[in-house]
């Protein structure tokens, strides 16, 4: 006798991959259903590697970029690491755009431009952790692993009426969508339910009137499909505090230093300034100069709040710094710069006179 729990998913999984086939969302990355070729695995990794902690609509334009000056794993693997910075600049979480690098050099060098094409071998690889890899197999190569981030949690959970606050169901919730996993099609079905939780199965307000799956859906016949995923309390985030110096040279050259390696920023251009914590920061300007104080940044990192003290000075031709160098006021590209060191250009640019 067939196995009814078996039944019932094999015919949530087709009506979900006929959906797909309707309303797979048009992303630069992917290959539309049923086209009869695969993702290309380079533009998949990229992909992955920028959607981390990031939205589909804050990605496209650096994806497009990306992908216009460095078509192949190998253009980006030939890429100096300053100008794939800079491109990066503004995306955040700026570790990935390190081991991006790394990454595209590795597979260049050691796997002869192609990417290894199982999870595993995937997973071998600087900054591909187990989602991405996961992700990656599947999409690219049509291997059935099971790829669960937000969007898949939040479909399993309603789907199962799991109660359990995450994080602690994310065991009970990959199981979920691991039985779910089909042989056939498995690159289109991970993205089928990505789809559906980014597109109906969304965070505040699911459509479940036009849900694909809805007859399946237990949270929905229960009326708490809004209510779930269940989330513990989050802890408060502390405040850090720090000061941070912009000096403008006479000509218009302004003193920027690349971060050190490994902090947060590392490898980005930026201000000098203090470190950040949570005691207040003594004064440690790059220069001796007449600073002066000129309001406050504040940014919120993933773990902990931020807040800037800006100090101004116009320094003479000749002044030399103790760290970082002067750069001239047509090099210098605030775009290059991650968010933080451009809301601190934003704030400090219209306090110095015109030029
Ligand atoms: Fe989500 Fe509603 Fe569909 Fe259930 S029926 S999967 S809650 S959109």
């Amino acid at each position: 006798m067939r196995d009814e729990a078996a039944e019932a998913s094999e015919n949530l999984g087709a009506a979900l991959l006929g959906w797909y086939d309707r309303h797979a969302r048009n992303l630069p990355w992917r290959v539309p259903p049923r086209a009869g070729r695969r993702a290309d695995p380079y533009r998949v990794w990229l992909s992955e590697v920028m959607l981390q902690q990031t939205t589909v609509a804050a990605v496209t334009p650096y994806f497009r970029r990306f992908t216009a000056l460095w078509p192949t794993v190998a253009h980006l693997a030939a890429a100096e690491d300053a100008a794939v910075m800079a491109e990066w600049a503004g995306l955040g979480y700026y570790a990935r755009a390190r081991n991006l690098l790394k990454c595209a050099r590795t597979v260049a060098t050691g796997h002869g431009g192609a990417f290894p094409d199982t999870a595993e071998g995937l997973r071998a690889l600087p900054g591909i952790g187990p989602y991405t890899a996961a992700a990656i197999a599947a999409i690219a190569f049509d291997r059935p692993e099971t790829v669960v981030d937000g969007n898949v949690e939040r479909v399993m959970a309603r789907l199962h009426a799991v109660e359990t606050p995450l994080p602690a169901a994310k065991p009970a919730l990959t199981a979920h969508a691991a039985a779910l996993t089909p042989q056939e099609r498995p690159g289109d079905h991970a993205q089928a339910v990505m789809d559906l939780g980014a597109t109906i199965c969304t965070p505040r307000s699911p459509a479940c009137g036009i849900c694909p799956v809805m007859r399946w859906c237990r949270a929905r016949a229960e009326g708490i499909a809004a209510d779930l995923p269940r989330k513990a309390p989050r802890k408060a985030k502390p405040t850090r505090l720090g000061l941070v110096y912009v000096a403008r040279r006479a000509d218009g050259a302004v003193l920027l230093e690349t971060r050190p390696e490994g902090g947060l920023l590392g490898g980005m251009l930026g201000f000098p300034g203090t470190d950040w914590a949570e005691e207040a920061p003594v004064e440690a300007p790059p220069l001796t100069a007449e600073w002066r104080a000129a309001g406050e940044v504040r940014h919120t990192f993933t773990h902990f709040h931020l807040r800037l003290s800006l100090r101004l000075a116009e320094v003479p031709l000749g002044a030399q710094a103790a760290r970082g160098a002067f750069t001239g006021h047509h090099a210098f590209r605030p775009q290059a710069l991650p968010t933080l060191m451009r809301k601190v250009w934003n704030l400090a640019s219209p306090e110095f006179p015109p030029l």
